[in-house]
């Protein structure tokens, strides 16, 4: 079974690769290039994978979940230019793929298989990390290839 949990934050971002000249950062990312920065409203759903706990009937604790993800993306990306205030993204072009990339890891050390806390978390998985830099754009990412 797949639980989802929408959460939405702001953040501005300049898509650029420090190494290029403004004229080839304008012409890989367009307008995104624009040194000044520009902002977006992302939406991100975290989709969990596992089976309902047979007492609680849940296969994660929704509560828990919106704590985690308001600790671990959106008090720190909210509000924030993503270049300047959140590591990796001084060195990291913050593509929606990319920011894709480091909620995911972010996230999974809270879950099963995860190397952090996630042993009290029953047998929930991180299954998928959707996020909307537009309406009409998203990135899914289920973790790295095997
Ligand atoms: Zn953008």
């Amino acid at each position: 079974m797949f639980i989802t949990r929408r959460v939405e934050f702001s953040a501005s971002h300049i898509c650029a690769q420090p190494q290029f000249s403004q004229a080839e950062n304008r012409a890989l990312y367009g307008a995104a290039a624009n040194p000044n920065g520009h902002g977006h409203n992302y939406v991100l759903e975290v989709t969990l994978s596992g089976e309902p706990h047979p007492i609680t009937g849940m296969v994660f604790d929704l509560k828990n979940l919106k704590r985690i993800l308001n600790e671990a993306v959106v008090d720190p990306m909210d509000h924030r230019f993503l270049n300047r205030e959140v590591r990796p993204f001084d060195r990291v072009v913050p593509t929606a793929e990319n920011i894709a990339v480091e909620i995911w890891n972010r996230l999974v050390p809270y879950f099963k298989d995860g190397s952090g806390d996630g042993s009290d978390n029953g047998s929930a998985r991180l299954s998928n990390v959707r996020l909307y830099e537009t309406e009409d754009l998203y990135v899914d990412y289920t973790g790295p290839s095997q």
